[in-house]
C-alpha cells in the first residue's frame, strides 16, 4: 500500500465487515460504491492508502462503559437480537468489526499528530450515536467518542473540533462531551421533531463549565443547499472562534437529496463546500489535522457524490497548503 501522500484513506476488507446483511440500509456494500466512484475520478493516485487496524478493549474502555462491552461481546458471540431497541442487529463478529472501526479511527488521528499525513478519510466511521453504555442507530462503537478521550489524555489537547453534517444529531457524541469545555462541537442536521434520534435543539450549547463550547443547528426538513451555506457560515465562524488543535469531521451523505431515511435536500456540494473550508481552518490553528469520517448515507449513488466531494477537496486544498 502506498502511504508516502499527504492525504490517507483507509480501506479493507475488515472495515466492509463493519454493515448489516439482509437489506439493511448499514449495508457492507457501501465502502466499496464510494471507492468505486474515488477511482472513477483519479483519487486513487493522489492518496495514500492505509489498511484498517483493530482497536484494543483498553483503547475501547477510554469512552465506553466495561460493563456495556462485555454485554456487547456476548451478543457479537451469539450473533442475534438486537444491540439497542431493534435498529441495530447482532451479528457474529459485530464487535471485532466495530473494534476495528475504532482502532482505525485512532490509528489515523496519530497518523496526523505524529506529522505522517496531514489530512485522513475513512469512509466506513463517524459511529455518532452509540453511548458511553448503549448502542444506538447502527453504531455499535463510538469511535468518535474513543477518538477524542486518547486526543485528549495521550496527546493533551485543549480545543477538538467535532464538525457533524450527517442529517442526524451525533447525540453520541454530544452528550458525551455535554460538559467538557475541550470539545467544540458544532453539529448540522435535520430537526429532531422529524428524524431519530430527537435531539439537538439550538439551546443545547453545552453545560457548566462547558456553556457556549456547542453549537447545534437543526435544520427544517427539505432544506437545500442555499439554506445548508447560511448554516455553514455559523459553523464555520464558530470553529474559527475556538481555534480548534485538531478537527473531527463526521461528513454523513444521508444529508443528501434523496437518502431513504432522511428529508433534507443537500446536494454533494455542501459536503465539498464544508471539507474545503474546514481544510483551511485546520490550516490556520490545526497545522493541517483534519480527519473526515463517512458516517451515515443510505443511497449508495449519494454516499459516493458526498464522500468523493469530500475526498477532492481534502486533495486539493493539500497540494496547494503549506
Ligand atoms: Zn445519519
Amino acid at each position: 500500500m502506498s502511504r508516502d501522500k499527504a492525504v490517507c484513506v483507509y480501506l479493507g476488507d475488515a472495515l466492509k465487515r463493519y454493515g448489516f446483511g439482509n437489506g439493511h440500509p448499514f449495508g457492507s456494500d457501501r465502502m466499496e460504491a464510494f471507492w468505486r466512484e474515488a477511482c472513477d475520478r483519479g483519487l486513487d493516485a493522489a492518496v495514500g492508502l492505509h489498511s484498517p487496524v483493530s482497536a484494543s478493549r483498553s483503547d475501547i474502555t477510554r469512552f465506553h462503559h466495561d460493563a456495556y462491552v462485555d454485554k456487547l461481546i456476548a451478543l457479537s458471540t451469539r450473533g442475534e437480537g438486537f444491540l439497542d431497541d431493534g435498529d441495530t442487529p447482532a451479528f457474529e463478529g459485530v464487535y471485532e468489526a466495530a473494534a476495528f472501526v475504532v482502532g482505525t479511527t485512532l490509528d489515523a488521528c496519530q497518523q496526523l499528530m505524529e506529522g505522517h499525513c496531514r489530512r485522513a478519510f475513512i469512509p466506513i466511521a463517524g459511529l455518532h450515536h452509540a453511548q458511553r453504555g448503549a448502542a444506538a442507530g447502527f453504531c455499535a462503537l463510538n469511535d468518535c467518542g474513543v477518538a477524542i478521550e486518547m486526543l485528549e489524555s495521550d496527546y493533551g489537547l485543549s480545543r477538538i473540533a467535532y464538525v457533524d453534517i450527517d442529517a442526524h444529531h451525533g447525540d453520541g457524541v454530544y452528550y458525551a462531551f455535554e460538559s467538557d469545555p475541550l470539545v467544540i462541537i458544532a453539529d448540522v442536521h435535520e430537526d429532531g421533531r422529524f428524524l431519530y434520534p430527537g435531539s439537538g435543539t439550538a439551546r443545547e450549547q453545552g453545560r457548566g463549565a462547558a456553556a457556549g463550547t456547542k453549537l447545534n443547528i437543526p435544520m427544517p426538513p427539505d432544506a437545500d443547499d442555499a439554506q445548508f451555506m447560511s448554516a455553514w457560515q455559523r459553523v464555520e465562524a464558530f470553529v474559527d472562534a475556538a481555534r480548534p488543535e485538531f478537527i473531527l469531521f463526521q461528513c454523513g451523505a444521508d444529508s443528501l437529496a434523496g437518502d431513504p431515511l432522511t428529508h433534507l435536500r443537500f446536494s454533494s456540494a455542501a459536503h465539498g463546500h464544508a471539507a474545503k473550508r474546514l481544510c483551511a481552518l485546520a490550516d490556520a490553528h490545526a497545522e493541517g489535522r483534519l480527519l473526515a469520517m463517512g458516517g451515515g448515507g443510505y443511497n449508495r449513488r449519494n454516499l459516493a457524490l458526498a464522500w468523493t466531494a469530500v475526498l477532492e477537496q481534502l486533495v486539493a486544498c493539500t497540494e496547494t497548503s503549506p
